[in-house]
């Protein structure tokens, strides 16, 4: 196929992101205030006033009222355009990694779910199990189209979730719940292997993050930091690049 074809295509999956990535935004925003996700029209959270279709194009918009409500001017978070575009992105290396398969729109839905995760995370510091639903949904659709064992998703569901299930329970409560939800119905969409590299990803950045944040304030640390949004990162990293990590690990090892 000729590259102007591939390049609509990805042009097409990149504003299908976009446009995605503005309903994970009512998402992000409605799931912890137990709003309904498709009723209701956007409104500005300050005056009220119904956002209209022309102030709802992803992105753009953000830049063309310079991040203001049209109304009364109360500025709106840069957040909203930075996850539209963010989903947008995530839409397209997954179009390019899984080419014209089912897989690209299910590993697209599977980023969208974590980008919501990391954002409901990082402001409730709590992981909806809707979220976990949504994932394993995703995840038992996979097991139909995919080349990939079952076997593997089963350990997957098992692997890092186990050993996060086993430190929640020495730690007392150190890892919440959701973490641990977390990745069990993703290690069932990625499979054990992406699972393990993803998790490892993780853990490394959340403890860097974690000694840079500590320097200076050492008291009840353990909590202030949610893990979910590096254990997206760590699995984003691990869809990708993971195939090569794994690789290399065991080609240094046999
Ligand atoms: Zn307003």
């Amino acid at each position: 196929m000729p590259f102007a074809f591939h390049a609509i295509c990805l042009a097409y999956w990149f504003v299908v992101g976009a446009v995605i990535g503005s309903f994970l935004n009512v998402c992000i925003y409605r799931i912890p205030n137990k709003e309904s996700i498709v009723k209701g029209a956007s409104h500005c959270t300050t005056c009220g006033e119904k956002i209209t279709k022309r102030d709802l194009v992803p992105i753009i918009s953000y830049f063309v009222l310079r991040g203001r409500c049209r109304s009364c001017k109360a500025p709106f978070s840069i957040r909203y355009a930075l996850v539209e575009f963010l989903t947008g992105i995530l839409f397209v290396l997954c179009a390019l990694k899984f080419k014209y398969t089912v897989e690209t729109i299910l590993m697209s839905l599977f980023l969208g779910a974590l980008i919501v995760m990391t954002f409901i995370d990082i402001d409730t510091m709590t992981i909806p199990d809707s979220i976990h639903i949504v994932i394993l949904i995703i995840g038992i659709v996979l097991a139909f189209v995919s080349d990939m064992p079952l076997l593997e998703r089963i350990i997957g569901f098992f692997s890092v979730s186990f050993i996060l299930f086993l430190a929640s329970v020495l730690s007392k409560g150190g890892i919440g719940g959701g973490d641990i939800k977390l990745m069990a119905v993703s290690g069932f969409v990625l499979g054990y292997k992406l699972s393990v590299v993803g998790f490892f990803i993780g853990a490394v950045l959340a403890s860097i993050f974690g000694i840079v944040v500590s320097k200076g304030k050492r008291e009840n640390l353990k909590r202030k930091i949610p893990l979910g949004p590096f254990l997206a990162v760590g699995m984003t990293v691990s869809i990708f690049v993971g195939k090569y990590i794994v690789d290399w690990y065991l080609g240094l090892v046999l």
